[in-house]
């Protein structure tokens, strides 16, 4: 992290997880055990859960986020929820383009565009999120595909926007598996992506870019991933669910 130039943010991701009542649960014992965070701090929850978590977060250093949006205002289509929707009901933040959404719902980089779009549109921060398959790195193109998804999701994104952007580089073959990149690893990607970013725009725009790692990180290897200076933060997946994990990661990131 190199707090000098951009904000640390930790996100979680909770994925299809948690009832009403344990979101209270959980978001009731991480509101004591983050309140000193030095870091940002937000939770991406189900739509489900968001209204108890603006309920119980507001006044807290805690955001909320969701976790996908559709790209048109309103419409038929069935069983999908506009950024408009969660403008209205004041969630500031939507992952958009996570690897689950693109592997199990035919997500593509042309419908993350129209996504993050739409989000920018609404007000909304977007964590967008970008990854190579297993194979990909196999390949040796990690750096064509992170590059090409990263272009293509900031198309028609002005500098001004930029700064409600966050990245999440998660590749794929780390999510919920329990294989970590490397320190080395996610701060050479990061750090790529934040070259790409820099030709898109400009070095300032690019250095102020906050850009996440996200892949098991855990309580036990977030002071080493935090520790690398192209690594702003983390979206986490498994480790949100347990506010003390959490937590841990907060406090890696706070120093
Ligand atoms: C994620 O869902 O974005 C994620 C990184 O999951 P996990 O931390 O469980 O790998």
């Amino acid at each position: 992290m190199n707090k000098t130039l951009r904000k640390a943010i930790i996100a979680g991701n909770w994925k299809m997880n948690k009832t009403r009542p344990e979101a209270k649960a959980l978001i009731t014992d991480l509101i004591g055990l983050v309140k000193d965070a030095d870091c940002g701090v937000v939770i991406c929850v189900p739509y489900t859960n968001l209204e108890t978590a603006l309920e119980l977060t507001a006044g807290t250093n805690i955001e909320v986020g969701a976790e996908n949006c559709h790209w048109a205002k309103s419409g038929a289509f069935t069983g999908e929820i506009s950024a408009d929707m969660l403008a209205e009901m004041g969630v500031g933040y939507v992952v958009i383009g996570h690897s689950e959404r693109r592997q199990y719902f035919g997500e593509t980089d042309l419908t993350v565009n129209q996504r993050v779009r739409a989000a920018l549109d609404a007000g909304l921060k977007v964590i967008l999120c970008v990854g190579e398959l297993e194979a990909q790195r196999e390949f040796g193109i990690t750096e064509e595909i992170v590059g090409m998804q990263t272009k293509v999701a900031l198309q028609g994104v002005s500098e001004q926007e930029l700064k409600r952007i966050i990245i999440a580089y998660e590749p794929v073959w780390a999510i919920g598996t329990g294989k970590t990149a490397t320190s080395a690893q996610a701060n050479e990607v990061n750090h790529y992506i934040r070259t790409v970013v820099a030709k898109l725009y400009n070095t300032a725009a690019a250095d102020a870019l906050t850009i996440q790692y996200g892949g098991s990180m855990n309580a036990g290897n977030a002071d080493e991933l935090l520790a690398q200076e192209d690594v702003d933060g983390g979206l986490i997946g498994g480790a949100s669910l347990k506010a003390a994990d959490f937590a841990t990661i907060v406090k890696a990131a706070s120093k």
